[in-house]
């Protein structure tokens, strides 16, 4: 089997210009998945994937971590180098004095020296403790974001990460870190997919040299009912006419976009599928259809209930 090569884009502020290969795997576990973690990193590994997106919250870091060790093991990759591996920092542990600790114990977890990115899941802290999700509102405490990305910039700093970001922060919240960071946030994981193009976002990111990854780039992976893309009639027919795949089209317009996004599939022919999208090219028909389609954020926020002014209403 022949890997698929795919390109990368340079991290501006991250140590030593890390590239970041712009299609990695999601590992967001689900529960009617029949495919372990550590069988799904990998085989993504044997396809050409370079790029996996864990979070401590998830529980696959040990899974991940274990692939990896085999995929060394077996040589299908000459050295860790050659991986990119972002985690996050959960919620419980969005305090200053726990977050090199936090880190400490996920590197533990995934058996690797350093991670590549290490990300601040959400803009909110809880009294440390237990994963629960989703997150009892009664459980908030305020979130020193300044406080917390001293904290995460140590983290780089000893090496513990070759970059640091950020994940679900508005403008407004970037904004604010943007004012104090001595190390700017390198990376900003939102959801976007084509039922949430986040213009705006990334616009902003753009200009301020923030990498965006986009998440749930099907809008699949906690979606319920009828989905808003994969389900969606004019898709469907720039699928048919270009000989490709909703989901494929999908992961074309973030390409196009000049994103990067972590897409799940634990499914050895759509893992392969995803990998389909870098020798062809969407029309300016196609993009004017694209532009019509209704626009709602999928993933509203982990609280339960949901928070007021989690999204500064942009
Ligand atoms: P997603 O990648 O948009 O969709 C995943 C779902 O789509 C899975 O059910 C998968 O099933 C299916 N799928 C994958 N490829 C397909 C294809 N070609 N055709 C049809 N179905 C396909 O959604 P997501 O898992 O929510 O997001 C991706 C990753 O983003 C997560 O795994 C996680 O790493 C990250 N994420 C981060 C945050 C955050 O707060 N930072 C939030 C959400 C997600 P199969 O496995 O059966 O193929």
């Amino acid at each position: 089997m022949t890997a698929t090569i795919v390109s990368e884009v340079t991290l501006r502020s991250s140590s030593g210009q890390r590239k970041m290969p712009v299609m990695g795997l999601g590992t967001a576990p689900e529960a009617t998945s029949t495919v372990t973690t550590k069988d799904a990193v990998l085989e993504a590994i044997k396809q050409g994937y370079r790029h996996f997106d864990a979070a401590s919250a998830y529980g696959v870091e040990q899974s991940v971590g274990e692939a990896i060790a085999e995929a060394l093991k077996l040589g299908l990759v000459a050295s860790r180098d050659e991986l990119f591996v972002t985690s996050k920092l959960w919620v419980t542990d969005n305090h200053a004095q726990t977050i090199v600790s936090a880190l400490q114990k996920s590197l533990r977890t995934l058996q690797l020296e350093y991670l590549d990115l290490f990300l601040i899941h959400w803009p909110i802290a809880t009294k440390p403790g237990k994963v629960v999700y989703p997150i009892e509102v009664s459980e908030i405490v305020e979130f020193d974001v300044k406080g917390v990305w001293g904290s995460m910039e140590e983290c780089q700093r000893l090496g513990l990460t070759k970059a640091i970001g950020v994940s679900n922060f508005s403008i407004k919240k970037l904004e604010k870190l943007l004012s104090f960071a001595t190390i700017p946030p390198a990376v900003n994981q939102v959801e976007v997919n084509l039922g949430w193009q986040q213009q705006q976002l990334r616009e902003f990111c753009k200009e301020k040299g923030i990498t965006v990854t986009a998440f749930s780039p099907l809008r699949k992976g906690a979606s319920r009912g009828a989905n808003l893309v994969m389900d969606n009639d004019v898709l469907k027919e720039l699928a048919d006419a270009h000989g490709k795949t909703v989901a494929q089209i999908c992961l074309r317009w973030l390409y196009e976009q000049g994103l990067t996004f972590v897409v799940k599939s634990y499914d050895k022919e759509r893992m392969k599928q995803n990998l389909g999208i870098f020798d062809w090219s969407l029309t300016e028909e196609d993009y004017k259809k694209i532009s019509e389609i209704h626009q709602e954020r999928l993933i509203k926020g982990p609280t339960k209930p949901l928070l007021d002014d989690l999204w500064d209403e942009e």
